[in-house]
């Protein structure tokens, strides 16, 4: 998830491989060999996680995500670009996301897919389901200078993480996708002039699993006060089938090329955590009306039985009288 901020910064000694290893998705640089190069990623607190209902926990104090600075005038431009392991695009510091008690500034957002044969390709799931794509909007705590240095501290990033689902067309994510073609290959950026980002975001800012993780590539930090919407955003099939098949990981002069396909983390272990939620979970919930329902069914049902047994009551005691008064008239005709 940290793919863009790399290339872009000056890396620290203590992050860069100490030889040429290249970190990837597949073969023999792939996220099992993450851990010998990146002690981090063979640590605790990774990300990403199934949201599980077991590890699910309710939290009423966990309150919508407040968003500032996120319409950008079409005056302002982000930067699109291929880093060899994703497309990314360059936010602006006036952009910013308050989890109390911290405020985070935006620093990018990027994308993680699967590939047109199998086009699941999310990195966080939901019982068990994995989505179509995957954007990461990384933001770090403005309590640190920049997000080189917050990315070292257990406090030090926020990442809002939006699920994506084939449907109907979004004119938003197109001004992302048709760029593609711009930067193809690995090195190469393209300008996006500004809009609203809030559009990328699902409607419901207020549903959200919540959960202390990790940057999802190396080097794996676990820094990262993750916010994964709960309700998916929809892209139509062209526009997903566009990110899949559009990028390479090699640049314009390789010899070989290597599609950017499945560039997202397998599932980590959730360890000693739970998984904080900002909405009553489905199953409970479905549990609470199914007890409801068969509440109400039970007392319709007594209820019938009971207005039939006084019915059945009524009517014998409307015989009784019926004869009595039989009797009654039949005595008065005698007299
Ligand atoms: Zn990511």
């Amino acid at each position: 998830m940290f793919t863009l901020l790399l290339p872009l910064l000056s890396i620290p000694a203590a992050w860069a491989a100490s030889d040429d290893y290249h970190w990837a998705y597949s073969g023999e640089n792939g996220e099992t060999s993450w851990p010998t190069k990146y002690g981090f990623c063979g640590g605790v607190h990774q990300s990403p996680l199934d949201f599980h209902h077991s590890i699910l926990q309710y939290d009423s104090t966990l309150y919508p995500i407040r968003l500032q600075g996120y319409n950008v005038s079409t005056t302002d431009y982000f930067t699109l670009s291929n880093n060899g392991h994703t497309v990314s695009m360059s936010l602006l510091p006036t952009m910013s996301i308050e989890i109390p008690p911290f405020t985070y500034i935006a620093s990018s957002l990027h994308f993680h897919w699967g590939n047109l044969a199998h086009p699941k390709g999310s990195e966080h799931c939901i019982g068990g389901k994995r989505f179509a794509a995957e954007v990461h909007v990384v933001h770090y705590n403005s309590k640190y200078a920049d997000v080189a240095t917050a990315m070292n501290a257990a406090d030090g990033l926020a990442v809002l993480g939006i699920l994506l689902e084939v449907g109907s067309f979004h004119s938003s994510y197109d001004g992302i996708l048709t760029r593609l073609v711009n930067v193809k290959y690995k090195g190469q950026n393209a300008l996006i002039p500004g809009f609203n980002l809030q559009t990328l975001l699902p409607t419901r800012l207020d549903e959200f699993y919540r959960y202390e993780g990790s940057l999802t590539t190396p080097p794996c930090n676990p820094s990262v006060l993750w916010t994964v919407f709960r309700n998916p955003v929809f892209i139509s099939l062209e526009q997903l089938q566009s990110l899949e098949t559009a990028l390479y990981c090699t640049d314009g002069n390789s010899t070989v090329t290597e599609e950017m396909i499945n560039n997202y983390r397998q599932l980590q272990n959730k360890g000693d955590r739970i998984v904080s939620v900002s909405f009553r979970e489905g199953v409970v919930l479905a549990v609470a009306l199914a007890s409801v329902l068969g509440v109400v069914v039970i007392t319709g049902v007594t209820c019938y039985l009971c207005n039939r047994k006084r019915r059945g009551k009524k009517n014998e005691k409307k015989m009784v009288v019926y004869k009595a008064a039989m009797v009654a008239e039949e005595n008065t005709s005698k007299v």
